[in-house]
């Protein structure tokens, strides 16, 4: 394969190719790539590295293989995780499915390929997860963006628009990760200053490559520790427009029966929250007081069944408006939105 198709040093996706939608469980995708001679031949192929490396042969080896191994969307992973290492654009693979592949190229997807039939995520190979169609770096420091989360992100935008005679839109994250929620706010919030909070130094790290990715990077506080407690000295107590998090929330027996990619990879830490999966919400809530303006939000992203629980949670503190939920795309109440009014004793 000539260099005129591909860049094998950048590790770029084409713009508009989503890892993320690609990665969801599409079963039914066959390979275009592959010819009738591997399609209809699998019986009397055995599933060795091909010793030549051709487009056609490395994504025919890597497909049977994550079959092998109980992968959602055996096909589809194997032409994306090749495209990661070649640097093209998708229908390069499909025109070019005989040209040869370099053999350090061959190398490095051979070692990518067991990872995936290993579980390892898919976004943790190639380095990229999609956002509110933003790119993303990530790696196993941090928890993978997912298109829920989209929906807190849109509830505060919407939110902040109606804010027009404010100066400076306060904006804290708790649990920041990846710097999804952080980084789009302080792209699509001209007049936002944002306050990202996370107790892993490492999470912070990655969400501080994705802030100068996007160039946001002046409009972000990063902090570590726990929970407000790395906001004092910041002055912004009573200041604060929009508390936003999506906390860990899995219950501490619900992460057995996880995914293993979920299990086995994304951080611990990012995923469960006690025995209940509600403590980082009690946490928060307890202290939202101090930090928010009259009027002010907290925004979370809530597992299933909890949207009423953190209601009632709001409701106990007296300092806020009767919540809202929004739904997810399986009619889930997965977003909870309370507004702080005055405080009733
Ligand atoms: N804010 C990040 C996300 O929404 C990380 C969340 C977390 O670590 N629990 O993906």
């Amino acid at each position: 394969m000539s260099k005129r198709y591909c860049n094998y040093l950048s590790n770029r996706v084409s713009p508009g190719f989503s890892l993320h939608s690609l990665s969801n469980h599409n079963k039914t995708h066959t390979s275009p790539i592959l010819s009738p001679q591997y399609e209809n031949n699998t019986d009397s192929l055995k599933n060795t590295f091909p010793d030549k490396y051709t487009i056609s042969s490395l994504v025919h080896w890597a497909s049977k293989l994550l079959q092998e191994h109980g992968i959602d969307s055996p096909s589809l992973d194997a032409e994306v995780i090749l495209l990661h290492h070649l640097g093209c654009k998708r229908i390069d693979l499909y025109i070019h499915s005989d040209q040869p592949v370099e053999e350090t190229v061959a190398m490095h997807y051979k070692e990518s390929i067991q990872r995936r039939s290993q579980r390892v995520p898919l976004q943790y190979i190639t380095n990229h997860a999609e956002f509110m169609s933003l790119d993303f770096y990530v790696d196993e420091r941090v928890l993978i963006p997912r298109p829920e989360t989209e929906l807190l992100v849109e509830a505060v935008i919407k939110r902040a628009q109606i804010l027009t005679r404010e100066n400076e839109i306060v904006i804290v994250d708790i649990g920041v990760g990846s710097g999804n929620i952080a980084v789009t706010l302080a792209k699509k919030i001209d007049n936002a200053r944002i306050f990202a909070v996370d107790i892993s130094p490492d999470a912070l790290a990655v969400a501080k490559i994705n802030a100068q990715r996007h160039d946001v990077f002046s409009k972000i506080t990063f902090l570590c520790g726990d929970i407000f407690r790395p906001l004092e000295g910041y002055g912004i107590e009573s200041k604060v427009s929009f508390i936003v998090s999506n906390p860990p929330y899995i219950s501490s027996d619900e992460f057995h029966d996880l995914q293993k990619e979920v299990r086995d990879f994304e951080p611990y830490g990012a995923l469960v929250s006690g025995q209940d999966g509600l403590q980082m919400f009690k946490r928060i809530i307890a202290n939202t007081h101090t930090w928010l303006k009259p009027g002010g939000f907290v925004i979370f992203e809530a597992g299933e069944k909890q949207a009423r629980k953190i209601a009632r949670l709001f409701e106990e503190t007296r300092c806020f408006k009767k919540a809202a939920f929004i739904k997810d795309y399986q009619h889930i109440s997965r977003i909870v939105i309370a507004q702080m009014e005055e405080c009733r004793g």
